[in-house]
């Protein structure tokens, strides 16, 4: 079901018991401001989410509220992420789902980076 982006960030959401180590994922980098981990339905042959450590439900609050070196390390991490897992010679596509129309399903930001083929077009 898809979020309300103004909604309080919930403790309990899925990616919050990643963050805390609940729930296992499958690392593909970490530090300081971002946890990026396999996509557990993947799209693409390749299929990461990146998200940042803060508690913030989606890009609005983020965008907002989060502190120039929060949106800074968010933004190295995805391309560092990317970089590392060699998608840039080949490309890839980067997606933020925000809200009910966004068709937004976890409430903790994060960036989907699919890569592994040609995409296509944005379906819309
Ligand atoms: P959204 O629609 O942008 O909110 O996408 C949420 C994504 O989280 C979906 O692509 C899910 O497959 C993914 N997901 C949900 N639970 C897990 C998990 O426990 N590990 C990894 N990915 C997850």
């Amino acid at each position: 079901m898809a979020i309300n982006p103004t909604e309080p960030y919930d403790d309990e959401n899925i990616f919050a018991k990643i963050l805390r180590g609940e729930i296992p994922n499958k690392t593909v980098y970490e530090d300081d401001h971002v946890l990026a981990f396999h996509d557990i339905n993947p799209q693409a042959p390749h299929h990461i989410l990146v998200i940042p450590k803060g508690k913030y439900v989606s890009w609005d609050d983020f965008s907002a509220k989060a502190s120039e070196v929060e949106i800074a390390g968010f933004v190295r991490g995805v391309g560092h992420v990317a970089r590392e897992a060699g998608m840039v010679e080949p490309g890839y596509r980067l997606l933020a789902n925000i809200g009910h129309d966004g068709h937004q399903e976890v409430p903790h930001l994060h960036v989907h980076i699919f890569a592994g083929k040609p995409l296509g077009p944005m379906l819309m």
